[in-house]
């Protein structure tokens, strides 16, 4: 697994997907710059959401909100009082940690033991084997069970009566060490703010301070009542949005997982009070369509259903992907009820009301949430396109099977040499192609080597131009996954790519 993770990480650099931020003075943590083919991947993830939502749904309109915004949004919407991580430090090292984190990854190394007890029973017993009866009755699985249910019920209740000082009795308890250098010498438990801060304004005295937005939902929010009313919407609608979000992660790992700036698409849909159930169960289900739709394999998206609910929320569900370190959040459905709408009501001591004519009265809408990082979307796409192909003749090839819709690069045109005419005719076709699509132009090296390059920068379709062309007008397309080569005439190249990368 780390393994795997290693290589996505490399590839993206290697093939012009990602970049460390200012690498030159050896990067920044948790910050990232997108290469020339990661620009296209993220833009056309972000247009294929913006399809799907604003022009796939006529009551769905999209805004663009600023990042900085009024400093009473933040403590209407909680983040000033309540956005935080709780945090501790280690004495000896210095080194900062997530106090849940810490305490989540002691449980994970529980449940870890319990894995290799099941696959060890599983191995002795072979089809015999019943999982079930074997978790709920092995005296060593029930054990490690229980220890695991106890501590993060304990951190759950511990977080949510911010009781900071058990969380920490918690980590003495469990000998939790510092995982870099084993040290078990704690600081107490502290609560620190998410946001970033910033200043606003020339002179020191007249500065205000601001904060770089968390989250893009709020633009949504403040901005409710003026989109439906020049826009004429009736309820139920929708507000969608791109755009940056920054947060101050102190456990910044695992790549663009977890990023300290990074880009959110989000979609607030705004009902009528009581319907909140309904619509909940819809919204999941469309956005779980839509992953679908792009062909990366139903076992790898999960939903999980959240228990513990955050302050503004009635009922909570995350659609979960198989990252190459496992199952993680890729996106959150949130039915927020009036929380937010009633908080800016009190707060800027306007109505943010909605007139339904239809009843004849005026209320403070609900809200149903879809809420998806496009850099984790990204990360699901392009670690879940890698792969490694075993070929006939037993050589490997690494190929990047990225959606066609999605890919950089829809066609690259190769001439089979350089002379004879050939690039002339090549290039003849980039300049015709190049109006509907993104076409790479290659004529360095052997042209098997060039496939290759083009398979592991993950472009679906190469055209080959040799002699037969100047004869016949035809040329070789091969497909990037099957590698099967058909000869086709050249006018025909444009319907036959189009078919294949449209929506
Ligand atoms: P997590 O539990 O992973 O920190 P969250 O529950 O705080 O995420 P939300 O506030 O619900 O996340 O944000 C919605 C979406 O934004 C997430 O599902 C995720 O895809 C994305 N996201 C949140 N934080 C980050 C981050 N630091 N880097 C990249 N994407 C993020």
């Amino acid at each position: 697994q780390d393994d795997q993770f290693k290589k996505v990480i490399s590839h993206a650099k290697e093939y012009g997907y990602i970049f460390p931020s200012s690498e030159i003075y050896d990067g920044l943590s948790a910050v990232y710059d997108y290469a020339q083919n990661g620009v296209e991947l993220k833009k056309n993830i972000r247009e294929y959401w913006w399809k799907a939502m604003v022009q796939m749904h006529d009551n769905i309109v999209g805004i663009d909100a600023s990042i900085f915004m009024h400093p009473t949004t933040w403590k209407a919407s909680g983040h000033v009082d309540a956005f935080n991580d709780p945090l501790i430090d280690n004495k000896d090292s210095k080194k900062r940690y997530r106090a849940d984190v810490l305490v989540e990854d002691h449980v994970a190394k529980i449940e870890a033991k319990i894995n290799k007890e099941i696959a060890k029973a599983q191995k002795r017993f072979g089809d015999a084997f019943d999982k079930e009866q074997f978790v709920n009755t092995n005296p060593r699985v029930v054990k490690y069970n229980e220890q695991a249910q106890a501590i993060l019920k304990r951190l759950g209740q511990s977080l949510e009566k911010e009781d900071l000082a058990d969380v920490k009795a918690l980590i003495e308890e469990l000998e939790i060490v510092d995982p870099e250098t084993g040290s078990k010498n704690w600081t107490d438990v502290k609560q620190f703010n998410l946001m970033f801060g910033t200043k606003l304004g020339a002179s020191a005295d007249s500065a205000m301070d601001l904060y770089l937005r968390p989250e893009t939902a709020q633009g949504i929010f403040v901005n409710f009542l003026n989109v439906q009313k020049t826009g004429r919407l009736k309820i139920p609608f929708g507000i969608a949005q791109t755009g940056k979000a920054f947060r101050n992660e102190i456990v910044a790992r695992q790549f663009i997982f977890r990023m300290r700036e990074f880009e959110q698409m989000e979609m607030q849909f705004f009902i009528k009070p009581g319907t909140q159930i309904e619509w909940y169960d819809y919204w999941k289900e469309t956005r779980l369509k839509w992953h679908l739709s792009l062909g990366m394999g139903e076992d790898n998206y999960r939903f999980h259903d959240h228990e513990k609910l955050a302050h503004y929320a009635d009922a909570a569900s995350d659609i979960e992907f198989k990252f190459p370190f496992g199952f993680k959040e890729l996106e959150g459905i949130h039915s927020r009820t009036d929380f937010d709408l009633s908080q800016h009501e009190q707060f800027s001591n306007k109505k943010l009301q909605y007139f339904d004519p239809e009843e004849n009265k005026s209320y403070v809408p609900y809200v149903l949430e879809t809420s998806i990082g496009l850099d984790r979307m990204f990360l699901a796409v392009f670690s879940n396109s890698l792969q490694e192909e075993e070929l006939e003749n037993g050589s490997t090839r690494t190929v990047l099977k990225l959606p066609a819709v999605l890919a950089p690069t829809k066609v690259a045109i190769l001439p089979l040499v350089k002379k004879d005419g050939l690039p002339e005719v090549a290039k003849k076709i980039f300049e015709d192609l190049k109006w509907d699509f993104n076409v790479a132009y290659d004529e360095k090296d052997a042209v098997g080597r060039r496939y290759r390059r083009q398979d592991a920068a993950g472009t679906p379709f190469c055209v080959t131009v040799d002699h037969d062309t100047l004869e016949d007008n035809t040329v070789t397309i091969r497909h990037r996954d099957t590698m099967e080569q058909k000869r086709v005439k050249i006018e025909e190249l444009q319907e036959i790519v189009k078919k294949e990368v449209d929506v």
